[in-house]
C-alpha cells in the first residue's frame, strides 16, 4: 500500500490516478476531501496527523509526501505561518510517523536554488540560495529529511521545476492566463516575457515519482532540462485560444529571471526526458482537441 499526501492537489491527484490505474493500492491523505471518486482517502491536518493517518503511515510500503503550501508569490498576512505548518511541520510529522526502512519521497522545490544565473543549470549538489519565504520553508523541510536520513531513514528529496499540465492549480500562470485569454481579458504577466522557466509535464513528474519508489535514497531535480521564455507559453495560448493582449506588471516579490534543471542525475534514473509540449498542455487545459503533429503519446497510460 502506498500513501500519497497532498492527494487532493494538482500533482497528488495525478499521482493517485496513475498509481491506481496501474493496480496499486493507494491511500490518499489531505486536509481536503478527495478530488476524485473511489479509493481510500483520509482527511487530516498533517502537521498534527490523526491516529488513522499515523497508522497508515506506519503500515505503508512507501510514502510520497506532496502536501505543502506552494506559491512563491503568496502574500497572505499569515503566509509565513502557513508555510511553516504545511512545508516544515507537516514534513517533520510525516517523517516521524514513517518507519526508517520505508521509502519516503518528499517534494521540495527548484526554488531552493534561487534561479539559474547566466543560464547555468542548477545541480543537486549546488549550494542552496533560497530567495524568499517559500524557498526557505522548503530548505527547512529538506533539513528534516537530511536529519531523518542521518538516523537511517530511506528518504528521497525531489526538486520539481514549474510543473504544468491538466489539473493545474488556478493560481499558476498557465491557468490564469488561459482563463484570461478565453474571457477576452488581457494576460497579466509579472515581469518580462523574456523570463525563463523550466516547464515540466505533470505526467513526467508523476512517472518519475513512481520510479523513485524503487530507487535508493537520493536528492534529484525533476525538470525538462530546457528553459523557455514565458513568451513561448503566451504563444502556445495564442495558438490554441487566440492571440491575447499582454500586460506586463512589476514582479511583486523577487523572483529569478531563469530556472533550469541539471538533469544528469534524473536521466540516470529515468532515462530519456520527454520535452514538454506547451501547446498540447494548453489545448488539454481548455479541453480543445490536440492538433500538433509533434504531440507525444501520453507519458502515463
Ligand atoms: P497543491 O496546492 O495543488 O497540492 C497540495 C495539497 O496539499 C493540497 O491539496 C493541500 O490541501 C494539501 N496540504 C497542504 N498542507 C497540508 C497539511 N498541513 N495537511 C494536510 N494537507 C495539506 O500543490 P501541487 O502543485 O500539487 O504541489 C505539490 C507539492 O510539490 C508541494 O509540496 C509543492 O510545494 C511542490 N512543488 C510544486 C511545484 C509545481 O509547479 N506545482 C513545483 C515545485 C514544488
Amino acid at each position: 500500500m502506498i500513501v500519497v499526501t497532498g492527494a487532493s492537489g494538482f500533482i497528488g491527484s495525478c499521482l493517485v490516478d496513475a498509481l491506481r490505474a496501474g493496480g496499486t493500492d493507494v491511500v490518499g491523505v489531505d486536509r481536503r476531501a478527495a478530488g476524485h471518486d473511489g479509493g481510500r482517502h483520509l482527511v487530516t491536518e498533517l502537521s498534527a496527523p490523526n491516529d488513522a493517518v499515523v497508522d497508515v503511515l506506519r503500515r505503508a510500503d512507501a510514502v510520497v509526501h506532496l502536501a505543502g503550501k506552494p506559491g512563491v508569490r503568496d502574500r497572505t498576512a499569515d503566509i509565513d505561518a502557513q508555510r511553516r505548518r504545511d512545508n516544515v511541520l507537516a514534513t517533520r510529522a510525516v517523517l516521524h510517523a514513517v518507519p526508517a526502512s520505508t521509502p519516503v519521497v518528499v517534494a521540495s522545490s527548484s526554488s531552493v536554488y534561487g534561479g539559474a544565473p547566466n543560464g547555468r543549470p542548477s545541480r543537486e549538489d549546488d549550494v542552496l540560495a533560497p530567495g524568499g519565504g517559500y524557498a526557505l520553508s522548503k530548505v527547512r523541510a529538506e533539513n528534516w529529511c537530511h536529519r531523518r536520513r542521518a538516523e537511517g531513514g530511506h528518504v528521497t528529496i525531489v526538486r520539481p521545476f514549474t510543473v504544468v499540465g491538466p489539473g493545474q492549480r488556478d493560481d499558476m500562470a498557465l491557468a490564469r492566463w488561459i482563463a484570461a485569454a478565453a474571457a477576452g481579458r488581457p494576460l497579466e504577466v509579472f515581469g518580462s516575457l523574456q523570463r525563463r522557466r523550466d516547464f515540466t509535464d505533470v505526467r513526467f513528474t508523476v512517472s518519475t515519482l513512481i520510479a523513485l519508489l524503487d530507487h535508493p535514497p537520493t536528492v534529484v531535480n525533476i525538470g525538462s532540462g530546457r528553459s523557455r521564455p514565458l513568451a513561448e507559453l503566451v504563444d502556445a495560448i495564442g495558438d490554441v485560444v487566440g492571440d491575447p493582449v499582454v500586460r506586463c506588471r512589476p514582479v511583486p516579490v523577487p523572483e529569478p529571471d531563469e530556472t533550469l534543471a541539471d538533469t544528469h542525475r534524473l536521466r540516470s534514473i529515468v532515462g530519456e526526458i520527454p520535452s514538454t509540449d506547451l501547446r498540447r498542455i494548453v489545448a488539454e487545459h481548455v479541453g480543445a482537441g490536440v492538433t500538433s503533429r509533434a504531440t507525444p503519446e501520453p507519458l502515463i497510460a
